[in-house]
């Protein structure tokens, strides 16, 4: 499959990503979790991105340019992609459209995740991650096995330092300005499918017909 998951933070685009890499072999791309490792490690990118990912805004669109160039390049890209957290603003959108062209790849579908406002808050505030390999829970759905470890590979859970109230509320409104206008832009490329993301089960057998696999 080769799509670009849009949605709020929290719609579930990380969780519906994993579930879609088991399908066909298709890669998770998330420019969330690349940063997040570039800032654990303390690489020169982890220190140009940290102060913008920590207040909740976006980090400058030609770093996040430079990171996906070499990153669709890679090899496991050629059995599919998934983008997750990406792209986030029309110039990204732009960029991209450019270096999918120029790499002779065409995307089938910008899948929209819809998710009512109440239920974004609600999940953003009881998500938890794992440091190490990026597994996500939820406090109240979906906890650990053992509290604050994580079940995949024994790392550690935690809450993000972008899960403030502040750093939320940031974040949601950094997408309804930058990010939400990107369903325009695909709906105009006629690429969009939209849907009702409340299950992220119902989201997989929704993109599975669409794509046909
Ligand atoms: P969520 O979708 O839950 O908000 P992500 O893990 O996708 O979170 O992103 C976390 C942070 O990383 C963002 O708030 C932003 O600072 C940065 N980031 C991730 N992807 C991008 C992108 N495509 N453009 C700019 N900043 C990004
Ligand atoms: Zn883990």
């Amino acid at each position: 499959m080769r799509l670009i998951l849009l949605g709020a933070p929290g719609a579930g685009k990380g969780t519906v990503a994993k579930m879609l890499t088991a399908i066909d072999g298709s890669v998770q791309i998330s420019t969330g979790d690349i940063l997040r490792a570039a800032v654990k490690e303390g690489s020169e990118l982890g220190k140009k991105a940290e102060s913008y990912m920590k207040a909740g805004e976006l980090v400058p669109d030609e770093l996040i340019m430079d990171i996906m160039g070499e990153r669709l390049l890679e090899d496991d890209c050629k059995a599919g992609f998934l983008l997750d957290g990406f792209p986030r603003t029309i110039p990204q959108a732009e960029a991209l459209k450019e270096l999918l062209a120029k790499l002779g790849i065409e995307l089938q579908a910008a899948v929209n995740l819809n998710v009512p406002r109440e239920v974004i808050l609600d999940r953003l505030t009881t998500r938890r991650t794992c440091e190490d390999c990026g597994a996500i829970y939820n406090v109240k759905s979906n906890p650990p096995k053992v509290e604050g470890v994580c079940d995949k590979c024994g790392g550690k859970v935690v809450q993000r330092a972008d899960e403030t109230e502040e750093a939320i509320s940031k974040r949601l409104d950094v997408f309804n300005e930058q990010t939400a206008p990107l369903v325009g832009f695909y709906e105009k490329e006629g690429l969009l499918l939209d849907v009702n993301a409340t299950s992220s089960d119902a989201v997989v057998e929704a993109i599975r017909k669409h794509v046909g696999v």
